[in-house]
Formats: structure tokens, sequence, C-alpha cells
């Protein structure tokens, strides 16, 4: 499918003159109704809901749209938690869905009232000498072995870190019914970014099946059933991307033929997408700011690694379209890169694009999620501004760039002058 940038190049130039590049932009029209087509694609199911999943873009302007939209948060760490906090959300709009969790994390999550989903059979004591055990408590599964799907092996369960093994989980559940917990939720999250209808309803018909079996050996009410996340998003032109409804239908039909029988029919369906719900309503713009002619053909841009990792970490392929020049052909081919002293600091390799300009609004495509949030600071390189493009195509500054003050700022304890 042709990649269609969400603002065009004068929008760019307008945003520039106040919020200089590199910045992130976010579409909210395109993040509400992809928002509504979650709900709708599930509106089959009760107490359906999804869970943002913060980590993927922890920004509160973003997260106060979703909140007026009426999804919730999924966090897994003490500042994610803070974010929510102060995004209005509480209580069991909250998923608390951590591994290897400190403790003060724990203890805000139930200061919260968020929903503890555990990851480990050990957490069950660690969390209940901290804070108490809730009337509601979720565990993180971990099937094992590999888990594959039409198409192929998709990945392999049992050399992930995370979730109990199917025996723990029985034994979780017979050790808090035994302290008072009346409602049980179940996790599970195996597969990142698959770009697949089938994904959810397989990772559903195991989930599903678990919880009859939990049920039925151990007479625990299962309150509901996370999906987690991995839902993917199509970063190639060429990929088909995910239909949601498609994907709500498949799970209803595994909902039916597994719990409706057995009477488990008040079992509510969360996800908890991150990369789905924004990954597309986000793009990193940079400008073009050198052009270097060696043994390749180089585009320098002011942005770099540190603002997006992932082609870096994961050799991830992000579509780029050079704002203004949507409609010119693909004649020249660039290694697009940014300032890093590192040789993987290459936001593409070998891409074919229109001739481009010094000068020239380099848009990266899909980077709404696990964009921005992954930065970091090498090279002493500073975090880019985010700007929020609302349906009427006014913007609004969501971040602020970090500024070398902000690098400084934990040697603050200290006399050195950075000025
Ligand atoms: C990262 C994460 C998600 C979101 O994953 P996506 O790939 O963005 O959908 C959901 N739940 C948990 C526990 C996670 O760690």
């Amino acid at each position: 499918m042709r990649k269609v940038p969400f603002i065009d190049r004068k929008l760019a130039e307008e945003i520039d003159a106040k919020i200089p590049t590199p910045y992130y932009v976010y579409d909210e029209e395109g993040m509400i109704r992809n928002i509504e087509n979650i709900k709708s694609a599930f509106a089959w199911n009760k107490g359906f809901k999804e869970y943002f999943a913060v980590k993927a873009t922890p920004n509160p302007f973003l997260l106060a749209i979703m909140k007026e939209h009426g999804i919730g948060v999924d966090c897994s760490s003490l500042t994610e938690l803070m974010i929510s906090k102060a995004a209005g959300f509480c209580g069991d709009d909250i998923m608390f869905s951590s591994n290897e969790t400190p403790a003060e994390d724990y203890v805000l999550a139930k200061k919260l009232g968020a929903i503890i989903n555990l990851d480990d059979i050990t957490h069950i004591d660690y969390f209940d000498s901290l804070c108490g055990l809730n009337e509601t408590m979720s565990i993180r599964f971990n099937p094992g072995g590999i888990f594959t799907v039409s198409n192929g092996i998709m990945d392999n369960p049992q050399d992930a870190k995370y979730g109990m093994t199917e025996e723990q989980m029985y034994e979780a559940v017979k050790i808090m019914m035994d302290r008072g917990v009346k409602h049980f939720g179940i996790h599970s999250f195996l597969v990142s970014n698959t770009v697949t209808n089938d994904y959810y309803p397989m990772l559903a018909q195991q989930l599903f099946d678990l919880a009859v079996s939990i049920h039925e050996k151990t007479g625990a009410h299962i309150a509901f059933v996370n999906l987690s996340g991995g839902v993917g998003i199509p970063y190639t032109p060429d990929q088909e991307p995910n239909d949601i409804f498609v994907i709500g239908d498949g799970v209803r039909k595994i909902y039916e033929k597994v719990f409706v029988p057995k009477g488990m029919d008040d079992v509510a369906i969360y996800t908890e997408m991150g990369r789905y719900v924004m990954g597309p309503f986000g793009a990193l713009v940079t400008k073009a700011i050198h052009e270097k002619h060696i043994y390749k053909e180089y585009i320098g841009v002011d942005a770099c690694a540190v603002n997006l990792m992932r082609p870096a970490m994961y050799g991830s392929y992000h579509h780029i379209t050079v704002l203004g020049k949507e409609d010119e052909p693909c004649t020249c081919m660039y290694d697009i890169v940014g300032g890093l002293c590192e040789n993987n600091d290459k936001f593409a390799i070998d891409r074919m694009l229109p001739k481009i300009e010094k000068g020239d609004y380099l848009f990266i495509h899909d980077t709404g999620a696990h964009g921005y949030s992954m930065g970091y600071n090498y090279n002493g390189k500073l975090r880019s501004a985010e700007v929020l493009v609302h349906p009427d195509r006014s913007f609004e500054m969501i971040r602020r760039a970090e500024t070398p003050e902000d690098y400084f700022a934990t040697f603050d304890f200290s006399d050195f002058d950075f000025r």
C-alpha cells in the first residue's frame, strides 16, 4: 500500500519555523479513528478494554486524548504510572504489567488502584507482603515451546523471560484463592509486531483453553483474559495491513466456541496494544543538512539514532517520504544518515528516493510507537520535540526539545559550570 504522509511540506515548514527540526509529529485525527475502530471491532465483548502500552508513546497529552476515547493504560514502571496518573488515569483504567518489579513501583500501582498483573509466582509473596493482594489479580502465562501460526514459526516463548509455566499458573491461582483473591485475569504476550490477522485468535485459543482449565481445576472465577500487545503494522509498503475487524471477529469465534458452552460468557477481553494504536500516527521529521559523495551517496540529516533507534537496533525498515516530492520518481540511491560516531546510525541504506536537496524535509513513517520513547543521549545528542497535529490541521507542541541544560541536569549537585 502506498504510504502517504499525514502532513505536507507547507505544514512541515510552518512547524519548523516555531519548533525546529528534528521533531516528532502525531496525527490526532488518525489516532482517534483507529481507537474507535479497535473499540468497535471488539464491541461484541461486554467488558472489552484496550490498555494502551505507555512505553510505546509516553506522552501525557496523547494519553489524555486516549482517556477521552475510553481506553486505559498499560504500565510497567514507576514513571509510566506517574505519567498515567498525570494524564488522569486511576483504578482499573491502569493495568500494571511489569516484570522484575521494584518495590516502589508496586507500591505506587497499589496506591493508584491499578490492576496488578504478576509476572512470576514468587511475586505473589513479594506483592502480598508489600501491599496485600487485591480482590482481583492477574497472572502472566508463558506456554514455553515454539509459537507457530499458519505461515510458520513466529517466536520461541521457551526462551522468553516473561510469565509462568502452566503448572505455576494453577499453583498461583490456588495460593491466591487461599489468601482471599476472588477474581483472576490471565495474560500472555508471545510475539511482537505480527502482521497477520491470525495472531490474536491463536493466542486466544491457548489462553481461553487455559482459563477454562484453571476454572475447572480450581473453581476460580476468571474475570478477564488479556491478549496483551503484539498486533503489528506494515512498515514496508508491500505488506498487507492487519484488519482489526477480522481480528476482533476471529477472537469472537474462539470465545463462542470455548467460553460460551462452559457458561463463562462474562469473561472480559483486554488488550494492551501499543504499536497498533500509535505506530502509523507518528512520524519523525528531519531536515537534510549535508550531502556526501564517496563510495556511496549519503544524505546527512539533523536527526540521528538517538531520536529513532529502531533501524540501528533491529535493522528495521522505516519508509521515508521527501515532503513536496511525493510524486517525483525515485531515481537516486542514498544512505540516509545521522551524526552519531557509530556507523549503524542510518535511517535507510541503499534507499531509492527522489533527488534530495539540502533543506528538504524527510518524513520518516510509522514512528508513532517505540520511536521517541526508545531515545537516548549517546554522543550527548539531545531528544527532539513532539508536536500534535489536530484534526483542523493546527498544531501544538506537546513536548519541548531537550536543551544542554537538561543533559547536564544530573550534575546539579556539583559545582561544574557548563555555560
Ligand atoms: C511492549 C508491551 C506491550 C505493547 O506491545 P506492542 O508491540 O506495542 O503492541 C503490551 N504489553 C506488554 C506487557 C508489553 O511489554
